[in-house]
């Protein structure tokens, strides 16, 4: 009998999970060949991973022990299914194989989000002994594009846009080397046969250079504006230390205020300018490269034009070869670096799309010639109340998912299409959700074209069938875009539409996201902008009594007028006078918008139209929106009296509120109860802020201990439904979600009364979480 352990045996190991495009196969292939065993790995069309290896036990168990242990660090398992088969004997060696388009691991898999330039290639890149010195599309098998080249699975090159470069003599023998870091790097290339960079004119013009990118980066310096391709599509960028090339990109972009996001070098180089807390740091560094929101440096030694009236900037590090050396050859501590795109269109991917977009915008053009599938905007990060918090879920993200351990384990699948702002759509089959990447306002239809595609490339590489879409989800709002191509996509296949009002969907998402148990209850806490509700009126301060598929509203901010509707979203001064009119007689109103006629662009005119609206309801719906009273405090204070981008009068006076003291002015908290109805009346806070006024407070003093108020309001609202419930776990989503202030007090008073607290981590507090809502919403009632 031969000896125990010299037997041989063979395995099949089926993996799932994220097994392609981090160095897996090289992996599996290194971890075998140490072990003497023969036989193959190969790539799958799920996205899975097969192996088949022979050798003795011993030899066998200790190759499936290094599996786990010694796995790349972004390699992650969903499910290994391991099989013991009687040895064959069939091998003489252990080989990467030929990928099986056509087989599976059965197993729930997926690629990979884009991974920033790696340590390692970070080093060759700046090594002038290396064949890829400053080669900007530099990457190896733990880095580089994944989700922006893919066009189908499983990920290989051939599947790619690199399959428009055949790799030269040197990199094959790179990518066949099982010794070599870029062993089956599938987009692996170097000078000699990758892709490379151009600059050009506004005009299209080739302009003669052998450094395109230090001729970029001089031209920076000079104070110009280019449009610069790179990963998931193409930024505008210019300096940041004078005024006036941010000024006329400004202008030129046509976003008078919006902040812009910076890229800079490195850490050393952000904390000239910026301040950054451990987390912010790790958030910087790691491999998805987000844009993180840091406090600025007081005083702020950039060009005050890049984040007007904020006290935060947006700043993200390198993530490619071509931004690394783009840096390298400036001398700013850091770039502009803001989506190119034309108002109301999504960010140019195709060099075609980057001219016609982008040449009133910017003077030159650094283009590449790699195509770009999926295009992905950077994510946003920040950091509320000690966690993480997404302002845009996008590149490096996307395309992730989430699993929902709540849900049937089966294979139906929906869509939830999102609202009209801040749109994503998450596609979600069995028990996984795959939020898209960052949309953008969907108003007109070429945004719904770029919907389309989405829905189809990233079906592709889910391995989702959108010809098996069985119900879809969208806002309970006629007449936004999504609403209506949910419709067109329901009756075209002949499924169920349903339609989950904002708030509810805002809450579910929630919920979701910390798997809370079907039949769960909760009280959440919704507050944002604008919500179509279901008695058709404008919400947004809203207190539910919640669960997935159902939900009462038990109570809410004070319903206010918003005269001439739209219009005081836009001039927060007519929503202070609509608010002020219920606490005022006409008299007083008047009297006290005098002293904010410039706040109303046709000045006195303006104001008579405005109390003729309010006291005689024409044109004037009711709102009860939080946001729309931040907005109204904001230009009260005068922080803030035209809205010229989303959330900013709020945004500006929570920057300003940040430098008072939200203790300092006692606010009365008026709550009534109308059939069974909490009501905060903000009518009564926004008369309070008047009365400070009046009495000369310091306006810092009042913005904060004003914002306080809302929030202890909220929080008052939201325990009162509680305790009537019994329920102890209140949620909170919904834009203002972002306001650190306003979230630390609620979850404060949430605690101290010895509830519990749950807010987003890992999607959108704001309209970029609705479509997740929306699909899981759908997706249970589907099956009610
Ligand atoms: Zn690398
Ligand atoms: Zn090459
Ligand atoms: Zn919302």
């Amino acid at each position: 009998m031969p000896s125990l352990g010299s037997e041989k045996h063979r395995v099949v190991v089926l993996c799932s999970g994220v097994v392609q495009g981090i160095g897996f196969r090289p992996f599996v292939y290194r971890i075998a060949v140490k072990r003497g065993l023969t036989g193959y790995v190969l790539n799958l069309g799920d996205a899975g991973v097969k192996i088949v290896a022979e050798g003795d036990k011993q030899s066998i168990d200790s190759f499936l022990k290094a599996l786990h242990d010694e796995k790349p660090p972004l390699a992650y398992y969903e499910n290994l299914e391991v099989k013991w088969e009687p040895h064959k004997g069939e091998f003489s060696s252990f080989v990467v194989a030929k990928s099986n388009k056509n087989a599976r691991s059965g197993g729930v898999s997926y690629i990979p989000p884009d991974i920033a330039l790696c340590d390692d290639c970070r080093r060759e890149l700046f090594n002038p002994q290396s064949r890829r010195y400053m080669y900007p599309f530099i990457v190896c098998s733990a880095c580089g594009p994944r989700y922006t080249i893919i066009e189908d699975l499983p990920y290989d090159r051939e599947n790619t846009t690199m399959r428009d470069f055949p790799m030269c003599e040197d990199c094959e023998k790179e990518y066949t080397n099982p010794l070599d870091r870029r062993y089956h790097a599938e987009p692996t290339c170097c000078p000699k046969c990758g892709p490379s960079m151009s600059l050009y004119t506004r005009d299209g013009e080739l302009i003669e250079t052998l450094n395109p990118i230090k001729e970029a980066a001089k031209l920076l310096e000079e104070g110009y504006i280019i449009a610069i391709k790179g990963i998931g599509g193409t930024h505008v960028a210019t300096k940041t230390t004078e005024d006036d090339p941010v000024i006329l990109l400004r202008k030129r972009r046509r976003r008078p205020q919006r902040p812009f996001a910076l890229m800079s070098r490195n850490l050393d180089a952000v904390q000239t300018f910026a301040e950054i807390t451990s987390s912010e740091r790790d958030l910087l560094l790691s491999y998805r490269r987000p844009i993180v929101v840091l406090k600025k440096k007081n005083p702020f030694p950039l060009s005050k034009y890049l984040a007007p009236g904020l006290h935060t900037i947006g700043v993200m590090l390198p993530y490619s070869g071509i931004h690394e050396i783009l840096l390298y050859y400036s001398k700013e501590p850091a770039l502009v670096m803001t989506s190119g795109n034309y108002p109301g269109q999504p960010m140019a991917i195709s060099n075609k799309e980057a001219f016609s977009q982008l040449s009133k915008i910017v003077d030159y053009f650094l283009l590449h010639n790699r195509r770009i599938i999926n295009r992905n905007d950077d994510s946003v990060v920040r950091i509320v109340d000690n966690k993480l918090s997404f302002l845009r879920r996008s590149r490096g993200y996307v395309p992730e998912p989430l699993k929902l351990k709540f849900l049937k384990d089966n294979k139906e699948t929906v869509i939830g299409f999102g609202p009209e702002e801040n749109v994503t759509f998450t596609l979600l089959r069995g028990r996984y959700a795959y939020p898209s990447q960052h949309i953008g306002d969907v108003d007109n239809l070429e945004m719904i074209e770029f919907i389309q595609t989405a829905v189809r490339n990233l079906s592709r590489i889910t391995n989702i069938d959108p010809t098996h879409v069985t119900a879809v989800g969208s806002d309970l709002h006629p007449s936004f875009f999504t609403t209506r191509y949910a419709e067109e996509f329901s009756k075209q296949r002949n499924i169920p539409h349903y339609k989950i009002q904002h708030h509810h969907a805002h809450i579910i998402a929630l919920m979701a996201e910390h798997n809370f148990s079907v039949d769960e209850e909760v009280v959440g806490i919704a507050i944002d902008g604008y919500g179509y509700g279901v008695d058709k009126t404008a919400w947004g301060g809203e207190i539910l009594l919640a669960t997935y598929t159902s939900f009462e509203r038990k109570a809410h901010l004070e319903q206010v007028p918003m005269p001439g509707g739209d219009r005081s979203t836009y001039y927060p001064i007519r929503m202070a006078a609509g608010i002020l009119s219920k606490q005022l007689s006409e008299n007083e109103l008047q009297n006290l918008l005098l002293s904010y006629k410039d706040a109303f662009p046709f000045g006195q005119r303006e104001i008579d139209i405005v109390i003729k609206q309010i006291y005689s309801k024409f044109n004037t719906p009711m709102t009860s929106s939080t946001g729309r009273v931040l907005d109204a405090i904001s230009v009260l204070l005068n922080v803030c009296n035209k809205r010229t981008y989303e959330g900013e009068p709020a945004m500006k006076l929570e920057a300003f509120a940040a430098q008072g003291n939200p203790n300092k002015l006692p606010f009365d908290i008026k709550i009534s109860k109308n059939n069974g109805i909490y009501v905060f009346s903000t009518s009564e806070i926004m008369l309070q802020v008047v009365e400070y006024l009046k009495s000369n407070k310091r306006l810092k003093d009042i913005a904060a201990s004003a914002q306080k108020a809302i929030a202890l309001g909220l929080s008052e609202l939201a325990l009162a439904v509680a305790s009537d419930t019994g329920i102890d776990k209140i949620l909170l989503s919904g834009g203002v979600g972002y306001n650190d202030a306003i979230v630390k007090t609620i979850r404060e008073k949430v605690e101290s009364n010895g509830l519990k607290f749950y807010r987003h981590e890992k999607l959108p507090t704001g309209d970029g979480g609705i479509s997740f809502g929306q699909a899981v919403a759908t997706r249970i009632l589907n099956e009610l």
